[in-house]
Protein backbone atom coordinates (compact mmCIF):
# COMPACT_ATOMS: atom_id res chain seq x y z
CA UNK A 1 0.00 0.00 0.00
CA UNK A 2 1.47 3.41 -1.18
CA UNK A 3 0.92 6.54 0.78
CA UNK A 4 -0.56 9.08 -0.70
CA UNK A 5 -0.86 12.93 -1.00
CA UNK A 6 -3.19 15.73 -2.06
CA UNK A 7 -2.22 18.95 -2.96
CA UNK A 8 -4.42 21.85 -2.84
CA UNK A 9 -2.31 25.63 -4.88
CA UNK A 10 -4.64 28.22 -3.62
CA UNK A 11 -5.03 31.49 -5.93
CA UNK A 12 -6.97 33.49 -7.99
CA UNK A 13 -3.76 34.22 -9.76
CA UNK A 14 -2.69 30.46 -10.32
CA UNK A 15 -6.34 29.99 -11.34
CA UNK A 16 -6.35 32.84 -14.03
CA UNK A 17 -2.75 31.62 -15.50
CA UNK A 18 -1.65 34.80 -14.74
CA UNK A 19 0.68 33.46 -12.19
CA UNK A 20 2.01 29.64 -13.55
CA UNK A 21 1.69 27.28 -10.71
CA UNK A 22 5.63 26.22 -9.56
CA UNK A 23 4.18 25.11 -5.88
CA UNK A 24 2.29 22.34 -6.80
CA UNK A 25 5.16 20.50 -9.03
CA UNK A 26 7.52 21.31 -6.28
CA UNK A 27 5.85 19.80 -3.70
CA UNK A 28 5.00 16.29 -5.52
CA UNK A 29 8.62 15.96 -6.26
CA UNK A 30 9.79 16.41 -2.74
CA UNK A 31 7.14 13.87 -1.69
CA UNK A 32 8.11 11.60 -4.38
CA UNK A 33 11.44 11.60 -3.08
CA UNK A 34 9.79 10.83 0.70
CA UNK A 35 8.05 7.83 -1.47
CA UNK A 36 5.06 9.51 -0.92
CA UNK A 37 2.18 9.36 -4.02
CA UNK A 38 0.78 12.64 -5.56
CA UNK A 39 -2.42 11.49 -6.78
CA UNK A 40 -3.79 15.20 -7.86
CA UNK A 41 -3.00 18.40 -7.76
CA UNK A 42 -6.50 21.12 -7.55
CA UNK A 43 -5.92 24.49 -8.19
CA UNK A 44 -8.60 26.64 -6.53
CA UNK A 45 -9.07 30.66 -6.50
CA UNK A 46 -9.01 32.89 -3.26
CA UNK A 47 -13.04 31.30 -2.44
CA UNK A 48 -13.67 29.78 0.86
CA UNK A 49 -16.30 27.50 -0.38
CA UNK A 50 -14.16 26.51 -3.34
CA UNK A 51 -11.29 25.46 -0.86
CA UNK A 52 -13.26 23.48 1.59
CA UNK A 53 -15.18 21.32 -1.28
CA UNK A 54 -11.31 20.37 -2.96
CA UNK A 55 -10.10 19.62 0.39
CA UNK A 56 -13.37 17.38 1.18
CA UNK A 57 -12.84 15.92 -2.74
CA UNK A 58 -9.40 15.23 -1.55
CA UNK A 59 -9.69 13.63 2.01
CA UNK A 60 -11.01 10.67 0.99
CA UNK A 61 -8.25 8.32 -0.50
CA UNK A 62 -5.38 10.40 1.21
CA UNK A 63 -2.79 10.09 3.92
CA UNK A 64 -1.83 13.37 3.74
CA UNK A 65 -2.85 16.96 2.51
CA UNK A 66 -0.83 20.20 1.46
CA UNK A 67 -1.87 23.40 0.47
CA UNK A 68 -0.07 26.65 -0.79
CA UNK A 69 -0.88 30.17 -0.73
CA UNK A 70 -3.45 32.43 1.20
CA UNK A 71 -1.28 33.01 4.84
CA UNK A 72 -0.61 36.35 3.95
CA UNK A 73 -2.55 39.51 6.37
CA UNK A 74 -5.50 40.53 3.80
CA UNK A 75 -9.02 39.90 4.01
CA UNK A 76 -8.46 37.09 0.88
CA UNK A 77 -6.29 35.19 2.76
CA UNK A 78 -8.61 32.86 4.05
CA UNK A 79 -6.74 29.08 3.82
CA UNK A 80 -5.78 29.02 7.68
CA UNK A 81 -9.26 29.64 8.48
CA UNK A 82 -10.80 27.42 6.33
CA UNK A 83 -8.47 24.62 6.93
CA UNK A 84 -8.89 24.96 10.45
CA UNK A 85 -12.93 24.68 10.77
CA UNK A 86 -12.81 21.91 7.88
CA UNK A 87 -10.61 19.67 10.57
CA UNK A 88 -12.86 20.52 13.27
CA UNK A 89 -9.89 22.65 14.99
CA UNK A 90 -11.38 26.24 16.43
CA UNK A 91 -8.53 29.15 16.06
CA UNK A 92 -7.04 30.89 18.55
CA UNK A 93 -4.48 33.55 19.31
CA UNK A 94 -1.08 31.92 20.12
CA UNK A 95 0.51 35.08 22.08
CA UNK A 96 4.26 34.30 21.32
CA UNK A 97 3.50 33.95 17.92
CA UNK A 98 2.37 37.23 17.27
CA UNK A 99 5.36 38.74 19.09
CA UNK A 100 7.63 37.09 16.43
CA UNK A 101 5.42 38.07 13.67
CA UNK A 102 5.34 41.65 14.79
CA UNK A 103 9.58 41.28 15.27
CA UNK A 104 9.63 40.68 11.63
CA UNK A 105 6.81 42.75 10.59
CA UNK A 106 8.52 46.04 12.27
CA UNK A 107 12.21 44.38 10.88
CA UNK A 108 11.09 44.66 7.34
CA UNK A 109 9.03 47.84 7.54
CA UNK A 110 12.29 49.55 8.64
CA UNK A 111 13.39 49.46 5.38
CA UNK A 112 10.81 51.20 4.28
CA UNK A 113 10.95 54.05 6.60
CA UNK A 114 8.80 52.38 9.81
CA UNK A 115 5.39 51.16 9.97
CA UNK A 116 2.85 53.51 8.65
CA UNK A 117 -0.29 52.80 10.25
CA UNK A 118 0.79 50.78 13.39
CA UNK A 119 -2.91 49.75 14.13
CA UNK A 120 -3.77 48.24 11.14
CA UNK A 121 -0.44 46.18 11.17
CA UNK A 122 -1.19 44.55 14.36
CA UNK A 123 -4.95 43.33 13.02
CA UNK A 124 -3.16 42.04 10.17
CA UNK A 125 -0.41 40.20 12.52
CA UNK A 126 -3.24 39.07 14.53
CA UNK A 127 -4.78 37.21 11.79
CA UNK A 128 -1.67 35.48 11.15
CA UNK A 129 -1.27 34.12 14.88
CA UNK A 130 -4.45 32.79 14.82
CA UNK A 131 -3.55 29.04 15.47
CA UNK A 132 -5.92 26.16 15.32
CA UNK A 133 -6.28 24.22 18.18
CA UNK A 134 -3.99 21.22 18.27
CA UNK A 135 -1.83 22.80 15.59
CA UNK A 136 1.31 22.57 14.99
CA UNK A 137 3.30 26.07 13.67
CA UNK A 138 5.90 26.40 11.18
CA UNK A 139 8.17 29.26 11.53
CA UNK A 140 8.11 31.76 8.87
CA UNK A 141 10.47 32.14 6.59
CA UNK A 142 8.90 35.48 4.70
CA UNK A 143 5.95 36.62 8.00
CA UNK A 144 3.26 33.94 7.21
CA UNK A 145 3.51 31.02 9.75
CA UNK A 146 2.89 27.77 7.93
CA UNK A 147 0.80 25.15 9.94
CA UNK A 148 0.48 21.58 10.03
CA UNK A 149 -3.56 21.07 11.15
CA UNK A 150 -4.49 17.31 12.53
CA UNK A 151 -8.00 16.41 11.90
CA UNK A 152 -10.51 17.13 15.34
CA UNK A 153 -9.95 14.19 18.09
CA UNK A 154 -12.55 11.19 17.57
CA UNK A 155 -12.78 12.07 13.77
CA UNK A 156 -10.46 10.16 11.34
CA UNK A 157 -8.85 12.06 7.97
CA UNK A 158 -5.38 13.29 7.00
CA UNK A 159 -3.50 16.03 8.55
CA UNK A 160 -3.19 19.08 6.61
CA UNK A 161 0.04 20.90 5.70
CA UNK A 162 -0.55 24.56 5.45
CA UNK A 163 1.98 26.47 3.62
CA UNK A 164 2.65 30.23 2.30
CA UNK A 165 1.85 30.75 -1.57
CA UNK A 166 5.61 32.68 -2.43
CA UNK A 167 7.61 29.43 -4.11
CA UNK A 168 10.71 30.84 -2.09
CA UNK A 169 9.38 31.16 1.50
CA UNK A 170 7.34 27.98 0.79
CA UNK A 171 10.67 25.80 -0.20
CA UNK A 172 12.33 26.94 2.77
CA UNK A 173 9.79 25.57 5.08
CA UNK A 174 9.62 22.19 3.79
CA UNK A 175 12.15 21.37 6.12
CA UNK A 176 10.41 21.96 8.91
CA UNK A 177 7.11 20.85 7.73
CA UNK A 178 8.17 17.34 7.29
CA UNK A 179 9.55 17.26 11.15
CA UNK A 180 6.43 17.74 12.66
CA UNK A 181 5.16 14.86 14.74
CA UNK A 182 2.50 14.10 12.65
CA UNK A 183 3.29 14.54 9.28
CA UNK A 184 6.37 11.86 10.14
CA UNK A 185 3.95 9.79 11.76
CA UNK A 186 2.35 9.46 8.11
CA UNK A 187 5.57 9.10 6.33
CA UNK A 188 6.77 6.29 8.42
CA UNK A 189 4.69 4.42 6.50
CA UNK A 190 6.47 5.31 3.28
CA UNK A 191 8.79 3.33 1.02
CA UNK A 192 11.11 4.92 -1.73
CA UNK A 193 9.73 5.58 -4.96
CA UNK A 194 12.25 5.97 -7.52
CA UNK A 195 11.71 7.84 -10.69
CA UNK A 196 14.21 7.99 -13.85
CA UNK A 197 13.78 9.64 -17.22
CA UNK A 198 15.17 8.22 -20.64
CA UNK A 199 15.21 11.12 -23.14
CA UNK A 200 15.32 10.30 -26.92
CA UNK A 201 16.02 13.05 -29.97
CA UNK A 202 14.58 12.29 -33.22
CA UNK A 203 11.92 9.45 -32.32
CA UNK A 204 8.37 9.51 -33.40
CA UNK A 205 6.32 8.22 -30.41
CA UNK A 206 4.65 5.60 -32.76
CA UNK A 207 7.81 4.04 -33.09
CA UNK A 208 8.66 3.86 -29.15
CA UNK A 209 5.68 2.58 -28.73
CA UNK A 210 6.48 -0.55 -30.67
CA UNK A 211 9.21 -1.18 -28.85
CA UNK A 212 7.28 -0.67 -25.70
CA UNK A 213 5.01 -3.40 -26.95
CA UNK A 214 7.20 -5.56 -27.19
CA UNK A 215 8.80 -5.76 -23.97
CA UNK A 216 5.35 -4.92 -22.10
CA UNK A 217 5.95 -8.53 -20.43
CA UNK A 218 8.98 -7.94 -18.77
CA UNK A 219 8.00 -4.50 -17.45
CA UNK A 220 6.05 -5.52 -14.56
CA UNK A 221 6.01 -3.15 -11.73
CA UNK A 222 6.92 0.43 -13.79
CA UNK A 223 4.54 3.44 -13.79
CA UNK A 224 5.57 4.26 -17.71
CA UNK A 225 4.37 7.79 -19.15
CA UNK A 226 5.79 8.77 -22.11
CA UNK A 227 5.68 12.54 -23.63
CA UNK A 228 6.45 14.63 -26.65
CA UNK A 229 7.85 17.84 -26.23
CA UNK A 230 10.03 20.56 -27.91
CA UNK A 231 11.43 17.16 -30.44
CA UNK A 232 12.26 15.53 -27.36
CA UNK A 233 10.33 11.89 -26.24
CA UNK A 234 10.54 11.19 -22.62
CA UNK A 235 9.68 8.16 -20.75
CA UNK A 236 9.29 8.37 -17.15
CA UNK A 237 9.35 5.39 -14.99
CA UNK A 238 8.14 5.78 -10.90
CA UNK A 239 9.38 2.39 -9.73
CA UNK A 240 9.78 0.87 -6.05
CA UNK A 241 13.28 -0.64 -5.69
CA UNK A 242 11.97 -3.92 -6.16
CA UNK A 243 11.10 -3.25 -9.97
CA UNK A 244 14.51 -2.09 -10.30
CA UNK A 245 15.72 -5.16 -12.94
CA UNK A 246 12.33 -3.85 -15.18
CA UNK A 247 13.79 -0.42 -15.18
CA UNK A 248 17.14 -2.29 -16.13
CA UNK A 249 15.67 -3.72 -18.74
CA UNK A 250 13.41 -1.33 -20.42
CA UNK A 251 16.30 0.94 -20.76
CA UNK A 252 18.43 -1.96 -22.44
CA UNK A 253 15.44 -2.43 -24.98
CA UNK A 254 15.16 1.07 -25.68
CA UNK A 255 18.93 1.67 -25.70
CA UNK A 256 18.86 -1.73 -28.55
CA UNK A 257 15.93 0.36 -30.70
CA UNK A 258 17.47 3.53 -30.95
CA UNK A 259 21.46 3.61 -29.74
CA UNK A 260 21.79 6.97 -31.55
CA UNK A 261 18.54 8.66 -30.51
CA UNK A 262 18.52 7.84 -26.75
CA UNK A 263 20.31 10.77 -25.66
CA UNK A 264 20.65 10.87 -21.68
CA UNK A 265 19.19 8.35 -18.83
CA UNK A 266 18.37 11.55 -16.89
CA UNK A 267 20.12 14.76 -17.51
CA UNK A 268 18.34 17.40 -19.93
CA UNK A 269 20.09 18.49 -23.21
CA UNK A 270 20.85 21.87 -21.61
CA UNK A 271 22.62 20.13 -18.39
CA UNK A 272 24.66 17.86 -20.55
CA UNK A 273 25.37 20.55 -22.90
CA UNK A 274 26.88 22.87 -19.52
CA UNK A 275 28.51 19.72 -18.87
CA UNK A 276 30.17 18.70 -21.96
CA UNK A 277 31.48 22.65 -21.87
CA UNK A 278 32.71 22.68 -18.15
CA UNK A 279 34.79 19.19 -18.46
CA UNK A 280 36.45 20.59 -21.99
CA UNK A 281 36.98 23.77 -20.34
CA UNK A 282 35.40 24.96 -23.52
CA UNK A 283 33.56 28.65 -23.51
CA UNK A 284 30.69 29.46 -25.82
CA UNK A 285 29.14 32.51 -27.43
CA UNK A 286 26.16 32.65 -30.00
CA UNK A 287 24.87 35.05 -32.63
CA UNK A 288 21.63 34.39 -33.33
CA UNK A 289 19.11 35.97 -35.55
CA UNK A 290 15.12 34.41 -35.49
CA UNK A 291 15.57 32.47 -32.22
CA UNK A 292 15.16 35.74 -30.42
CA UNK A 293 17.79 35.01 -27.54
CA UNK A 294 16.00 31.75 -26.86
CA UNK A 295 19.38 30.34 -27.00
CA UNK A 296 20.92 32.61 -24.71
CA UNK A 297 18.81 32.08 -22.10
CA UNK A 298 18.86 28.40 -22.67
CA UNK A 299 22.68 28.07 -22.55
CA UNK A 300 23.29 30.96 -19.58
CA UNK A 301 25.84 29.66 -16.79
CA UNK A 302 29.42 30.16 -16.53
CA UNK A 303 30.61 28.63 -19.69
CA UNK A 304 28.30 31.17 -21.66
CA UNK A 305 30.43 34.29 -22.91
CA UNK A 306 28.01 36.14 -24.54
CA UNK A 307 25.12 36.35 -27.04
CA UNK A 308 23.95 38.28 -30.06
CA UNK A 309 20.06 38.49 -31.19
CA UNK A 310 19.64 40.71 -34.55
CA UNK A 311 16.99 40.39 -37.29
CA UNK A 312 18.54 43.16 -39.48
CA UNK A 313 21.20 43.48 -42.32
CA UNK A 314 22.91 46.36 -40.29
CA UNK A 315 22.88 45.02 -36.79
CA UNK A 316 24.82 41.71 -38.54
CA UNK A 317 27.48 43.72 -40.41
CA UNK A 318 27.82 46.66 -38.01
CA UNK A 319 27.60 44.33 -34.26
CA UNK A 320 28.71 41.22 -35.12
CA UNK A 321 30.92 42.06 -37.99
CA UNK A 322 29.91 39.68 -40.53
CA UNK A 323 31.86 41.06 -43.91
CA UNK A 324 29.49 42.73 -46.45
CA UNK A 325 30.66 40.73 -49.36
CA UNK A 326 29.63 37.60 -47.79
CA UNK A 327 26.12 39.16 -47.48
CA UNK A 328 25.74 40.36 -50.55
CA UNK A 329 27.11 36.81 -52.14
CA UNK A 330 25.15 34.69 -49.76
CA UNK A 331 22.03 36.47 -48.45
CA UNK A 332 21.27 36.86 -44.96
CA UNK A 333 19.58 33.61 -45.01
CA UNK A 334 22.42 30.81 -45.61
CA UNK A 335 24.51 28.31 -44.09
CA UNK A 336 27.64 30.46 -45.08
CA UNK A 337 25.52 33.45 -43.11
CA UNK A 338 25.01 30.37 -40.54
CA UNK A 339 28.88 29.44 -40.86
CA UNK A 340 29.67 33.41 -40.51
CA UNK A 341 28.00 33.91 -37.49
CA UNK A 342 29.46 31.25 -35.32
CA UNK A 343 33.08 32.52 -36.13
CA UNK A 344 32.86 36.08 -35.45
CA UNK A 345 30.43 35.39 -31.87
CA UNK A 346 33.72 32.99 -31.28
CA UNK A 347 35.92 36.15 -32.10
CA UNK A 348 34.26 38.55 -31.08
CA UNK A 349 33.46 37.31 -27.87
CA UNK A 350 36.80 35.26 -27.54
CA UNK A 351 35.11 31.87 -26.80
CA UNK A 352 36.30 28.09 -28.14
CA UNK A 353 32.58 27.47 -29.22
CA UNK A 354 30.68 29.67 -31.75
CA UNK A 355 26.88 28.91 -32.79
CA UNK A 356 25.27 30.53 -35.27
CA UNK A 357 21.29 30.75 -36.37
CA UNK A 358 20.09 32.17 -39.03
CA UNK A 359 16.46 32.13 -40.58
CA UNK A 360 13.95 34.57 -42.01
CA UNK A 361 13.25 37.03 -39.27
CA UNK A 362 9.88 38.42 -40.71
CA UNK A 363 7.26 38.11 -38.10
CA UNK A 364 4.49 37.67 -40.44
CA UNK A 365 5.84 35.15 -42.42
CA UNK A 366 6.57 31.68 -41.79
CA UNK A 367 10.67 31.78 -41.19
CA UNK A 368 11.79 29.47 -43.74
CA UNK A 369 14.57 27.37 -43.77
CA UNK A 370 16.60 27.64 -40.59
CA UNK A 371 20.81 27.08 -40.85
CA UNK A 372 22.84 26.50 -37.66
CA UNK A 373 26.61 26.22 -37.56
CA UNK A 374 28.53 25.18 -34.41
CA UNK A 375 32.30 26.23 -34.55
CA UNK A 376 34.02 24.28 -32.24
CA UNK A 377 38.26 23.79 -31.71
CA UNK A 378 37.68 20.48 -33.53
CA UNK A 379 36.10 21.78 -36.83
CA UNK A 380 32.64 22.98 -37.89
CA UNK A 381 29.28 21.42 -37.49
CA UNK A 382 26.37 22.50 -39.27
CA UNK A 383 22.62 21.69 -40.25
CA UNK A 384 20.06 23.19 -41.97
CA UNK A 385 16.03 22.68 -41.02
CA UNK A 386 13.87 22.68 -43.62
CA UNK A 387 11.47 25.78 -43.78
CA UNK A 388 7.51 24.58 -43.33
CA UNK A 389 4.42 26.45 -43.67
CA UNK A 390 4.10 26.98 -39.92
CA UNK A 391 3.64 30.04 -38.28
CA UNK A 392 7.31 31.98 -37.08
CA UNK A 393 6.77 31.38 -33.38
CA UNK A 394 5.95 27.65 -34.07
CA UNK A 395 9.22 27.16 -35.86
CA UNK A 396 11.24 29.11 -33.41
CA UNK A 397 10.03 26.85 -30.91
CA UNK A 398 11.50 23.79 -33.12
CA UNK A 399 14.56 25.67 -33.60
CA UNK A 400 15.58 26.24 -30.74
CA UNK A 401 15.52 22.67 -29.28
CA UNK A 402 17.27 21.94 -32.65
CA UNK A 403 20.35 23.97 -32.11
CA UNK A 404 20.74 22.78 -28.77
CA UNK A 405 21.37 18.87 -29.80
CA UNK A 406 23.35 19.60 -32.87
CA UNK A 407 25.41 21.34 -30.11
CA UNK A 408 25.17 18.41 -27.66
CA UNK A 409 26.03 15.86 -31.17
CA UNK A 410 29.32 18.44 -31.52
CA UNK A 411 30.30 18.74 -28.23
CA UNK A 412 29.85 14.83 -27.43
CA UNK A 413 31.72 14.41 -31.17
CA UNK A 414 28.44 12.03 -32.27
CA UNK A 415 28.01 14.42 -35.62
P1 LIG B 1 2.02 36.37 1.68
O1 LIG B 1 0.76 37.10 1.34
O2 LIG B 1 2.46 36.51 3.09
O3 LIG B 1 3.12 36.64 0.71
P2 LIG B 1 0.44 34.08 0.99
O4 LIG B 1 0.48 32.71 1.52
O5 LIG B 1 -0.82 34.86 1.18
O6 LIG B 1 1.70 34.80 1.56
P3 LIG B 1 -0.26 34.44 -1.67
O7 LIG B 1 -0.88 35.77 -1.37
O8 LIG B 1 -1.17 33.34 -1.95
O9 LIG B 1 0.71 34.04 -0.50
O10 LIG B 1 0.77 34.55 -2.82
C1 LIG B 1 1.79 35.52 -2.79
C2 LIG B 1 2.50 35.52 -4.11
O11 LIG B 1 3.22 34.32 -4.25
C3 LIG B 1 1.58 35.56 -5.32
O12 LIG B 1 1.32 36.85 -5.75
C4 LIG B 1 2.36 34.81 -6.37
O13 LIG B 1 3.20 35.68 -7.07
C5 LIG B 1 3.19 33.86 -5.57
N1 LIG B 1 2.56 32.56 -5.61
C6 LIG B 1 1.53 32.12 -4.85
N2 LIG B 1 1.19 30.86 -5.17
C7 LIG B 1 2.04 30.48 -6.16
C8 LIG B 1 2.21 29.29 -6.91
N3 LIG B 1 1.44 28.21 -6.71
N4 LIG B 1 3.17 29.27 -7.85
C9 LIG B 1 3.94 30.34 -8.07
N5 LIG B 1 3.84 31.50 -7.38
C10 LIG B 1 2.90 31.58 -6.45
MG1 LIG C 1 -3.02 35.66 -1.60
Amino acid sequence: VRVRAGIIVTGTEVLTGRVSDRNGPWLAEQLRRLGVDVGQIVVVGDRPDDLHSALEFLATGNDLLLTSGGLGPTADDLTAEVVAQFQGRPPGLDRALEQRITAIVERLSKRFGGLRNPESTAIATRKQAMVPAGASVIEPTGTAPGLVVPVADGRSGPPVIVLPGPPWELQRMWPAAVEVPAVRAVLAGASELRQRTLRLWGVPESELAATLRRVDGELAGLELTTCLGGGELEIVSRYAPSAEAAQQRLTAAVRADFPDQLFSDGPTVDEIIRAALTDRKWTAAVAEAATGGALCARLAGPALLGGFVGHTEAALRTVIGVPADLIAGSGLVSPQMAGAMAERARTVFGADVGIGVTALSTEAESLGTVHLSVVTPDGEFARSLPGTSTAAELQRERATPLVLHLLRQALTREV
